[in-house]
């Protein structure tokens, strides 16, 4: 009887069902860049090396522990195969089995997914993701990986596939550590078993791999093998920044900008990180989590350690690498050191001042980095509990003089009028209400420019930013400039309601506004609106009212004071109204529910229409005047 757990020797196994389906487009796509196989193979070999040089820090009881990391690739001209060879951390038996007989790798469930009623531009999509080991299905007739694990009790096997459907697995007789991918090249693939080709698409895609690439029995690498981040920023090339950054991430175009740090003290540390162009850029890259890949002295600790860099600084691609941290210790005992904190303190530092200076130096770089970003960088306000002045410099604003443009707070401060002490924001749902808010009309005719902020994250990020350069942040619905205030009231030519019939007109708004309103009152500074809607003393902010709507849908907004502007045309009139007049209701009416919506809080605009006709038939005159 075979045992059912362990597959009688060479007999045929077959693929997961996705497995099947990714090989079959592979093999028979017409893909043109079919040489990302190379690159693929090298990269698994790279990360094989690297998990032995992991697991050798804290075990040197490995099968082969003095064979040196290489990465070997052979031409073997006249059986048609390339191989790709490596002296990595190998797999058993049920590795193979596990590893590349399902579709477990990173990009390929994507991948196949991705697929799915795109036929049009799959090869783009192949081209983007790379997927993986199966990759070489799209130059193979066949392929067989032969491999020996690390570990000491471990055999050597032999994976084999031809096709989408099954693969076998037997015992192998390979002595050395590590893996050893043959691929027969299908017949229109030959051109890799040529050595300059090879060459050519080595240093194209794996330049910065940070093991030795050979061909053949040579001794001399074929790429630099530079750990690009260890060298002084003086030695490196413009371009290969770049360069390195792509083959980090597969992504085809340059970052926006990038920063390099060799630091010695409070602790050794290099570092390179980028700021992708387009996050979307990534999407099929092996990079897709947070997170920056974390070296020791060189060896890889963590591919994707989220502890360098705060959250909202989640989208920083790069190496950071310490001679610091402990090197006999568990991943785990590495983030508690104190090193870790050290460290992020200096890569997060890094970053605010890469975009500070880019902020400077490139304003239109910097707005393309704030639309992808901006977001982000607020939310970070919110959320910083260490500091987060350091990203004041880094915010971008609309502003109710420049709608278009991007304002930092020190641009802002710099184009006001010296004697102006506080930083004005109208806070509000969708841009256009800014214009027609009541709130403005003073500042307008002040000539003050106004933070116009209507992202949803706006009053979470109030809630951290209150002062700028001691300027403190005001909001335009509670505060006037003081300016103005004595501007209106030398402004006597405007005719104005008495006292007596002020009071009157606000104590019969109140009766028909009742429990509406907390409060009707005069407003000392409208001037083109008639009535305009306010908070009334000891309410919470309007950014921290907004914040409690967005996390609690049943928050009640607290009741608005009407205020009344006795100088407009419209009040004057409907003071004057007899008492009985029912033209008196419906304006006033009117009047409350403009407010309600100017301010964002009509609940029903539509049940305004009704009314509004009414008015228009009364303003045509064809309704008798009572
Ligand atoms: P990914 O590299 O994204 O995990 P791949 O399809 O490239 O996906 O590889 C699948 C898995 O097979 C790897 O995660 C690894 O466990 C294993 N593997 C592939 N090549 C090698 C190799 N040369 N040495 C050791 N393990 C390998
Ligand atoms: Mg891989």
């Amino acid at each position: 009887m075979p045992d059912k757990t362990k597959p009688t020797e060479g007999q045929p196994l077959p693929f997961r069902a996705e497995t099947q389906q990714l090989l079959n487009i592979l093999i028979h796509s017409l893909y043109t860049e079919r040489e990302i196989f190379l690159r693929e193979l090298i990269s698994n070999a790279s990360d094989a090396l690297a998990r032995l040089d992991f697991i050798m820090l804290t075990n040197r009881d490995v099968h082969d522990p003095d064979l040196p990391p290489e990465i070997r690739i052979r031409i073997d001209k006249d059986a048609g195969v390339l191989i790709v060879e490596d002296t990595g951390d190998g797999m058993t038996r049920d590795e193979l089995a596990k590893n590349l007989g399902t579709i477990a790798h990173s990009g390929a469930k994507a991948f196949v997914d991705a697929t799915r009623g795109s036929q049009g531009n799959l090869t783009e999509i192949i081209g983007q993701f790379g997927e993986g080991f199966y990759a070489a299905f799209m130059v193979a007739d066949s392929i067989q990986v032969t491999s020996r694990s690390y570990r000491q009790e471990a055999q050597p096997a032999v994976w084999e596939a031809a096709g989408e459907d099954t693969y076998t697995l037997a015992p192998g007789d390979r002595e050395k550590r590590g893996t050893a991918v043959h691929i027969t090249l299908k017949e229109d693939a030959r051109e890799f078993l040529d050595e300059a080709r090879l060459r050519q698409v080595i240093k194209r895609h794996a330049d910065f791999i940070q093991y030795p690439i050979y061909i053949n029995d040579e001794e001399m690498p074929i790429n630099r093998q530079t750990a690009l981040w260890r060298l002084s920023p003086r030695e490196v090339e413009a371009e290969a920044y770049g360069e390195f950054y792509k083959q980090l991430t597969l992504d085809f175009n340059d970052p926006l900008t990038h920063a390099h740090m060799a630091v010695d003290a409070p602790v050794q540390m290099y570092a390179l990180l980028y700021v992708p162009a387009d996050p979307h850029n990534l999407v099929f890259s092996p990079r897709k989590e947070p997170g920056l890949k974390l070296y020791a002295r060189k060896v890889l600790i963590q591919d994707f350690c989220t502890d360098l860099l705060p959250p909202y600084f989640g989208f920083v691609q790069g190496v950071v690498d310490s001679e610091d941290l402990p090197l006999n210790v568990s991943r785990e005992m590495v983030q508690s050191s104190g090193v870790i904190a050290h460290l992020r303190r200096l890569v997060t530092g890094k970053v605010v001042e890469t975009l500070s200076n880019l902020g400077k130096s490139d304003p239109e770089k910097y707005g393309q980095f704030w639309q992808t970003y901006g977001s982000l960088l607020k939310e970070g306000v919110a959320i910083e509990q260490d500091g987060p002045e350091k990203l004041f410099p880094l915010l971008r604003f609309h502003t109710d003089k420049d709608p278009t443009g991007w304002t930092s707070l020190e641009d802002y401060l710099d184009r006001a009028k010296p004697d102006q002490k506080e930083i004005y924001y109208f806070l509000g749902e969708d841009p256009s209400a800014v214009r027609y808010s009541p709130h403005m009309e003073a500042f307008r005719s002040a000539e003050i420019d106004v933070l116009v902020l209507t992202d949803p994250v706006d009053p979470f990020m109030l809630m951290q930013l209150k002062a700028f350069q001691d300027r403190p942040l005001v909001n335009v619905a509670v505060a006037a400039p003081p300016e103005v205030e004595t501007k209106t009231a030398e402004d006597d030519a405007t005719p104005t309601l008495a006292q007596a019939d002020l009071a009157d007109l606000i104590a019969r708004f109140k009766t028909l506004l009742g429990e509406r309103v907390s409060a009707v009152r005069a407003a000392s500074r409208l001037s083109a609106s008639p009535a305009r809607l306010v908070d009334p003393e000891g309410a919470p902010e309007q950014s921290v009212q907004r914040v409690y709507q967005l996390i609690d849908k049943d928050f009640e907004l607290p009741k608005k004071v009407l205020e009344l502007n006795p100088k407009h045309p419209i009040i004057i009139r409907l003071a004057a109204l007899r008492p009985a007049d029912p033209k008196f209701d419906l304006a006033a009416e009117q009047l409350f529910e403009n407010a309600l919506l100017v301010e964002g809080l009509h609940p029903d605009p539509v049940s305004m229409v009704g009314r509004i006709q009414d008015l228009i038939a009364r303003a045509l005159g064809d309704v008798e005047e009572s």
